[in-house]
């Protein structure tokens, strides 16, 4: 399972690095994580997308909205061109080979754009009588509720039409891509997952389903990559590389989140 690096901008170079969260649910869900940083081009990173079974594109900081058509508005936060150039040649292959792709909060920004559709900038600026989208309670805490389509692939990976979610965002899909749908919204209509019309598996969540981990229609969404990426492997006849999946540790892995 590859997982697209974030990019802290420090230094001379910056650093790639990727969130601990992601991998221990790529691991747990018995995926083999493979940290993606940029590969030099676009035929090399292709290469490297040649080599894995399913993408995760993980969460960070803002999308560049030269790369949908905007000027930049104040209430725009930080951005990174080197970090958006990695993550949109990343989604943008994946969406081409029809490799399993999940988008976790910026990840599914990223899925959007990448696709030719477009973002609110800045909800509180430009979403009237939106709700709190920037929780003020721990990441494993739930704070709003999202209403899921029926008879979509999220509604039937999550078992439930109505999930609770945590929520760490204030960028958020305006106009939907071609090909993709929204299938999950906020009280307030904010789209909060959308999924590919076309592709077998790529779908973007707006929340951090792998800080909820312990809640089994969040640690669903990893189970189902995983089994999207065994699927895509077998239909090419290679070599498994798959470990076992582990039921998920609820009491531990709250506590351990608590803790942290
Ligand atoms: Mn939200």
């Amino acid at each position: 399972m590859g997982i697209a690096c974030a990019h802290e901008a420090s230094g001379s170079t910056g650093r790639w690095h990727v969130d601990g969260a992601y991998i221990r649910a790529v691991t747990g869900a018995g995926g083999v994580p493979v940290l993606i940083p940029p590969a030099g081009d676009s035929k090399r990173l292709e290469a490297v997308l040649d080599r894995v079974d399913g993408l995760l594109l993980p969460g960070g900081i803002d999308v560049d909205p030269y790369l949908y058509g905007e000027e930049p508005l104040p209430g725009l936060g930080k951005v990174d061109p080197e970090w958006d150039a990695l993550d949109v040649a990343a989604a943008r292959a994946a969406l081409a080979r029809g490799l399993p792709v999940l988008g976790i909060c910026r990840g599914a920004q990223v899925l959007n754009v990448a696709a030719g559709g477009t973002l609110y900038q800045d909800i509180p600026a430009q979403v009237p009588h939106a709700l709190q989208h920037w929780q003020n309670r721990p990441g494993w805490a739930a704070s709003h509720s999202v209403s899921v389509v029926p008879d979509s692939l999220l509604a039937g990976i999550a078992g439930r039409r109505r999930l609770r979610v945590n929520s760490f965002h204030h960028q958020a899909v305006k106009d939907v891509a071609a090909g993709f749908r929204a299938v999950a919204h906020g009280a307030d209509g904010v789209v909060e997952a959308i999924e590919s019309l076309v592709h077998p598996y790529a779908l973007g969540v707006q929340w951090h389903p792998e800080r909820m981990a312990h809640e089994p229609h969040h640690w669903r969404l990893f189970l189902s990559l995983i089994e999207a990426a065994r699927a895509w492997r077998a239909a090419r006849g290679g070599r498994e590389i798959f470990g076992e999946e582990r039921v998920f540790d609820a009491e531990f892995s709250l506590r351990d989140i608590k803790e942290n």
